[in-house]
């Protein structure tokens, strides 16, 4: 439940006029490899800012920087490779202009800017980036992919005074719980489960719900392997009230992190738009990745790329696979393989450009993807035998994928990211491969 809303494509092609303005495409980084000690601190900073815009515009409005706990990432990755999500930023050291950090991801805003909402209003999401705190003086830098061409443009520059007096200390007092300790935080991926809708006397049923979040992610493939290098905290942060908000048919609670259904008017689309608050909770343990339990029994969640996972925790039923499926998108962004009957043109995977998903190809980047595990023998696209069993599959292009019918295509019959079963061989060596990435 990533993307939902195709709907408006239409509507926003009417309106895509693009306005005349400086665009600075971004240079490609040379150099990898970083030592973290001579530009590190060893803690975590975090940069709040504003992402306003409408469908055609965006800007960046600084808001405040924050010095938080321990950073939980890897000393070694800190240029992230992989070409994945709507946006990324770099950190460079104000001196040298090395860039000494880098890190991708997608926002709720970048969603925002695909309802018809964007085409006639323009809006702010308060938005949050985590990096290790540099030792000196340095600039951050934002960018952006071109909504039709996915090449990426400079949206923003600030240069930031690491003696500066007006950056915060972080004000964290919520109780924290270890659920699963595979490793050390340098070399683990370290995951934070955060409540909503849990008043004080709820408790325990959260702490239940982690233990089904953690239960269902270690029972797929390649996560129950990887379980040496997972690292699963809760924070305890109770709401005043019990249960979540429900828009659209006038139910609205008081809870912490203020999430909700109906989402940009989608029902089932269960999100929050105050992250910033969701960063204050998480910063109560060292993280990476965060994943919010609503207390709800109502179906619905999301997931978006490093931004963070949501998912209902009193659903009873396939709510393990769900937790599973958002995590798989918030994780490292895999795309939906599954296919809307009757849907041929999405604004998101646009003819001729190369979805960024590691699942989805369209054929015109293919190489680096599951190209190479591909027989000499198996047709291209691959047809789907009628009848035919998971033992009878093999690795193909098999035409269908990220809500089309037609001209994209996904490696295996079924997955995780398609119908909730398990996670295909091609996203199954994705994610084993940007889990090798994150715990160097
Ligand atoms: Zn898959």
């Amino acid at each position: 439940m990533k993307r939902l809303f195709l709907m408006a494509v239409s509507l926003i092609a009417i309106a895509s006029c693009s306005t005349t303005r400086n665009i600075e495409k971004a240079e490609e980084i040379t150099q990898l490899q970083v030592s973290y000690s001579d530009y590190f601190t060893g803690k975590t900073m975090r940069y709040d800012f504003h992402h306003a815009g409408d469908y055609n515009n965006e800007y960046y409005y600084f808001d405040k920087l924050i010095r938080e706990g321990e950073w939980a990432g890897s000393h070694v990755s800190l240029i992230n490779p992989f070409d994945y999500g709507e946006q990324h930023f770099r950190i460079l050291d104000a001196t040298s202009g090395k860039v000494i950090y880098k890190n991708n991801y997608c926002t709720l805003f970048n969603e925002w800017q695909t309802t018809p909402e964007a085409v006639t209003t323009a809006r702010s999401f308060p938005e949050s980036v985590i990096f290790p705190e540099p030792k000196n003086d340095f600039v951050i830098e934002f960018y952006a992919r071109n909504k039709e061409s996915k090449v990426w443009e400079k949206k923003q520059s600030h240069k930031v005074c690491v003696n500066d007096f007006n950056i915060n200390p972080s004000h964290n007092n919520f109780e924290s719980i270890d659920r699963h300790i595979g490793g050390d935080i340098a070399h683990s991926f370290d995951i934070v489960l955060l409540p909503d809708g849990f008043t004080e006397a709820e408790k325990e049923k959260f702490i239940e719900a982690c233990h089904t979040w953690s239960a269902a992610l270690f029972s797929y493939a390649p996560f129950t392997q990887n379980g040496h290098r997972i690292n699963i905290r809760a924070v305890w942060a109770p709401s005043q009230d019990s249960g979540i908000s429900i828009p659209g048919t006038g139910e609205w609670k008081n809870t912490l992190l203020e999430c909700r259904f109906y989402t940009f008017n989608s029902e089932r689309y269960q999100m929050t738009e105050e992250f910033q608050k969701v960063r204050d909770v998480a910063a109560a343990v060292p993280y990476e990745s965060i994943f919010i339990l609503t207390n709800t029994d109502k179906y619905g969640g999301g997931g978006i790329y490093n931004h963070y996972g949501l998912g209902s925790a009193g659903k009873t039923g396939r709510t393990g696979e769900v937790y599973v499926h958002e995590f798989g998108h918030s994780l490292m962004g895999l795309g939906d393989e599954y296919i809307e009957k009757g849907n041929t043109v999405s604004a998101l995977y646009p003819e001729g450009v190369e979805p960024w998903e590691a699942n989805l190809t369209r054929f015109v980047d293919f190489n680096g993807k599951w190209e190479n595990r591909i027989s000499k023998e198996t047709p291209i696209p691959t047809p789907r035998i009628e009848g035919s069993t998971a033992e009878e599959w093999v690795i193909g292009a098999y035409e269908g994928g990220g809500y089309l019918e037609k001209g994209i295509y996904r490696g295996w019959p079924e997955c995780m990211m398609k119908a909730l079963t398990d996670f295909c061989p091609v996203c199954q060596e994705a994610i084993t491969k940007y889990l090798d990435y994150l715990c160097k």
